[in-house]
């Protein structure tokens, strides 16, 4: 697993493939980096019935197994629901939890939210939150206030971890194919900086939550966003979805973070 340090690529490939098709799309991704890896942090979030497949086939690679969801309880009577007892076994290490997409058409609240962060941290799963302002939202001026309630809501009564990541999703965003200036994904990261130092103290801060961002994001324009001081990593849906581009990026992003290293 590489360091917390790298930057961190993460494609969610929500209900869009079959099991046969996420194992395709991993098998060229797996073909179009080199063995040894690069510098970047990698995870795949396949839909539940695709997760043995396409773990099969990153687990001697350098990419992580994501999950896009999970329930907030443990186990018990709630039909078509996965646990993260299942998912520890399916060979997880992350799980993006609270999605917009499940905010809006799963109606999952705030408090479902929080209950899964807790429980996925307690199994030593890597929590990826995701907040962000609807564009209605945006227009009535309420971005700020909107991200600061999911993080605290989030993040009500965790005080202690390992790792966590918060991806700041400009709802609007997602699937445009378009991405947001990145000055004003700088100023949605300030202010989430600024939320969590309130919660918890700056060394905290600094060396156990990453922040990144989501939206529209393609090979093209993922070096605009990902500084590794403010931007730790993108999360990628539809651009995550073409092996080609997908691997773009991450080679991209390799570029970047050796040229900083080189020049620093
Ligand atoms: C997402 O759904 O989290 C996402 C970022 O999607 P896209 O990259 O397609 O905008």
């Amino acid at each position: 697993m590489p360091g917390l340090n790298f930057p961190f690529v993460i494609g969610n490939w929500k209900m869009n493939l079959t099991p046969y098709e996420s194992e395709t799309i991993a098998k060229k991704i797996v073909a179009g980096l080199p063995p040894e890896g690069l510098p970047v942090e990698i995870g795949i979030c396949p839909s539940y019935p695709a997760m043995e497949r396409v773990q099969r086939v990153i687990a001697k690679t350098s990419i992580s197994l994501g999950s896009q969801n999970m329930f907030w309880k443990e186990d018990g009577s709630y039909t078509g629901e996965v646990s993260v007892r299942m998912l520890k076994d399916m060979g997880c290490h992350y799980v993006i939890l609270g999605h917009s997409e499940r905010r809006i058409h799963l109606c999952e609240t705030d408090v479902e939210i929080n209950k899964k962060v807790k429980l996925a941290l307690q199994y030593g799963l890597v929590p990826i939150i995701c907040v962000g302002e609807k564009y209605e939202e945006r227009q009535d001026g309420k971005r700020d206030i909107v991200i600061m309630n999911e993080i605290a809501n989030a993040l009500k009564g965790i005080d202690r971890f390992n790792q966590l990541i918060i991806a700041y999703e400009p709802v609007w965003v997602i699937g445009r194919g378009e991405a947001i200036d990145p000055n004003e994904a700088h100023s949605a990261i300030g202010l989430i900086k600024y939320t969590l130092k309130d919660m918890y103290p700056q060394k905290t801060i600094d060396e156990k939550i990453r922040i990144l961002y989501g939206g529209s994001v393609d090979e093209k324009n993922i070096t605009n966003f990902v500084d590794n001081e403010n931007i730790h990593g993108v999360l990628v849906g539809g651009s995550s979805l073409k092996p080609e581009v997908f691997i773009g990026m991450i080679y991209n992003l390799a570029k970047k973070f050796i040229d900083s290293k080189l020049n620093s």
